[in-house]
């Protein structure tokens, strides 16, 4: 059989990248075969360089809300780029985007724009660490952060899969200053406070765990973080770089009414750019540089192309507001799924918050690490591949979380329903 052109691309750029790739899991090392090499998106759709077309579930991980190649961001990327690709100065626009952040999130008082999500987180926690004075990091196994050194431990998504969750090339030292519960497990939490309340910084935690796939907040949980934090002078801060303007436009810390210290954003906020965010309570931030001794810095931050594709997103999803429709239409949408796979006779579950959501081949709730990590991953695989020749795209691994956007229209998902089915019917088979 002649070899497909992603298969060519791939072992070429194998003779360049590390692994043939510039971010682990798109390797689909944890789903076999050869990663797809995408040329162009348009809405709910994207091609690969032999030209197959793929109902997109990954949605550059969820960065695109509105679908690939919106009109009006690229309009707006546009303009920009023509009046210039970085000075290097203060722009008018990227204050308009930080008053849209500032409105939406009220808890990010003052921030700072950077280029990533691994860039907001850490240099969250070095602000956490000074305003303290105290070492001790706190996160939750299945979490990720990022690629931050102190946060590389038990981490999420491509750590994870890759069974990586804790990297080499960390000194010892520092990751000893990081201490990992299990997600939603109160009384971890309160015993650990209990014993070293004296010395934790922060406790970094994504509201809404989306790194070992979709698992959600049990009641009382974020709550108790949020209270034994003040009792014992430690910061919280929320990782809201998967949920900030995706489960709502004020991220989940409006959705789940809940006010954290720092606040880290990327993807949607940054329109499929690389732009990130963080911030949170005022005296906190007057920390940072040139106000305070924390130094951070970026020749690219608030680089105005990327500004100017999240200001547009931003305006757009706060104009048309789909959050509602969006939620409905995942709803529906899983729930189809669901009701396959129980007439197929299969054992799976779907959590979902919003537009955010996973299927796990698992016959039990799933809700932390360990219960992730039952789940039928070979499964998963057959799913995947079986899916991928049918014309769906789902994330390239089984614990990450897939994303619907505004594009994907009833149509849409019915033409993928289809697909499910026959991988459902195909799985039950094997
Ligand atoms: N935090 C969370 C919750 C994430 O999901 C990610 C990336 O997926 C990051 C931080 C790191 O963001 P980036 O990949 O932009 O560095």
């Amino acid at each position: 059989m002649k070899a497909r052109k992603s298969e060519i691309l791939y072992r070429k750029a194998q003779e360049i990248f590390s692994g043939g790739v510039n971010s682990p899991v798109r390797s689909f090392k944890a789903v076999g075969g050869f990663p797809r090499f995408m040329s162009r998106g348009k809405g709910p759709w994207v091609w690969d360089a032999d030209g197959q077309r793929y109902i997109d579930f990954c949605n550059s991980w969820g960065a695109t809300i509105l679908g690939h190649s919106p009109t009006t961001v690229v309009s707006a990327v546009t303009r920009a780029a023509r009046r210039g690709l970085s000075f290097g100065t203060p722009t008018e626009m990227e204050s308009e985007l930080g008053h849209l952040i500032q409105k939406a999130l009220p808890s990010m008082a003052r921030m700072r724009f950077v280029s990533s999500g691994t860039e907001a987180v850490m240099s969250a926690i070095r602000v956490a660490r000074a305003a303290t004075q105290r070492e001790v990091l706190v996160k939750f196994s299945g979490c990720y952060h990022g690629h931050v050194d102190s946060l590389l431990v038990k981490a999420g998504s491509g750590a994870l899969t890759l069974s990586m969750a804790d990297s080499a090339g960390i000194p010892a030292s520092l990751a000893q200053r990081t201490r990992v519960l299990p997600y939603n497990d109160l009384e971890a939490i309160k015993d650990l406070f209990h014993r070293e309340g004296q010395s934790i910084a922060a406790v970094i935690v994504e509201p809404i765990a989306a790194n070992m796939g979709v698992i959600p907040p049990k009641q009382g949980f974020l709550e108790e973080l949020r209270s034994l934090t003040q009792l014992h002078g430690a910061l919280l801060i929320f990782d809201e770089v998967i949920t900030g303007f995706r489960v709502a436009y004020g991220g989940a810390q409006t959705l789940l009414k809940i006010t954290p210290d720092l606040t880290c954003l990327g993807k949607v906020v940054g329109g499929g750019m690389p732009l990130a965010v963080y911030g949170g309570r005022r005296d906190l931030m007057d920390w940072v540089a040139p106000m305070g001794p924390v130094y951070q810095a970026g020749t690219l931050s608030g680089n105005p192309v990327a500004v100017a594709a999240g200001l547009s997103t931003l305006s757009h999803l706060k104009k048309t507001s789909p959050y509602k429709a969006l939620d409905q239409m995942t709803a529906w949408f899983v729930k189809n799924i669901e009701e396959m796979a129980s007439e197929i006779g299969l054992s799976i579950r779907i959590n979902r918050v919003g537009s955010l959501w996973t299927l796990f081949f698992n016959n039990a709730p799933v809700v932390d690490l360990t219960s992730v990590q039952r789940s039928n991953t070979a499964h998963y695989t057959a799913f995947f591949q079986a899916l991928l020749d049918r014309g769906v795209y789902l994330p390239p691994s089984p614990f990450e979380a897939a994303f619907l956007s505004t594009t994907h229209s009833r149509a849409v998902l019915k033409k993928a329903l289809q697909s499910i089915e026959k991988a459902l019917k195909r799985l039950s088979l094997s």
